[in-house]
C-alpha cells in the first residue's frame, strides 16, 4: 500500500530563514513545527524535507556541512518524539553554481524533481500528500509534481483533517 507524506520546505518552515543557514547555531525552530509534525505523523503522514541549498553550489558551505546540519536537525526532531523520515536537497544553481554545481537541473524548486524522486523511493501517493512551503517556488514545485494539496506558510501551521 502506498503511503502519504507531508513535504516540508526547510528554511522558512522548519527554521527561521536567515539565508544560507548551515550551522546549528544559526537554527531557530519555528514555533509550532514540532506539534504540527507530531499531528501529521499521528495521521499517518511521512515527514519529508525538500530543500533548495544553492549555498552549496555557490560555495558558501559544503555538502558535508549541510549533511552534518541535517543530522543535527533530525536529532532535534527525534528528541521531540517526532522523527523525520527523509530529506532531499538540491545543491545546484543555474547561474551562480560553481563548477559541476552550475546546472539547470530538474531538482531545484520550482521544478518537481525532489518530490518525484521522494515519491518513487517511498511509494508515496502524491494525491494524498501535502506540501508546505514559504515561497511561490515551493508551491510551483507541488503543482508541477501534480500535487493537489499545498499550503503557502505564512506563520500559522494548518490543522490537518483526516480524509
Ligand atoms: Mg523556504
Amino acid at each position: 500500500m502506498s503511503s502519504k507524506a507531508v513535504f516540508l520546505d526547510r528554511d522558512g518552515v522548519i527554521n527561521v530563514d536567515i539565508n544560507y543557514a548551515h550551522t546549528p547555531e544559526q537554527i531557530t525552530f519555528i514555533d509550532g513545527i514540532f506539534d504540527f509534525c507530531s499531528s501529521a505523523k499521528a495521521m499517518g503522514y511521512k515527514l519529508i524535507v525538500i530543500t533548495n541549498q544553492a549555498g552549496i553550489g555557490r560555495g558558501f558551505y559544503t555538502e558535508e556541512t549541510f549533511h552534518a546540519l541535517m543530522d543535527w536537525m533530525f536529532a532535534q526532531f527525534a528528541e521531540n518524539n517526532v522523527p523525520l523520515d527523509a530529506y532531499y536537497f538540491c545543491p545546484h544553481h543555474p547561474e551562480y553554481g560553481v563548477g559541476e554545481y552550475k546546472q539547470d537541473c530538474n531538482c531545484r524548486k520550482p521544478k518537481p524533481g525532489m518530490i518525484i524522486q521522494a515519491a518513487g523511493q517511498w511509494d508515496i501517493d502524491l494525491a494524498q500528500s501535502i506540501l508546505i512551503g514559504d515561497k511561490q517556488s515551493d508551491i510551483a514545485a507541488a503543482i508541477a509534481a501534480g500535487m493537489p494539496n499545498y499550503i503557502l506558510f505564512e506563520g500559522q501551521f494548518p490543522i490537518l483533517e483526516s480524509h
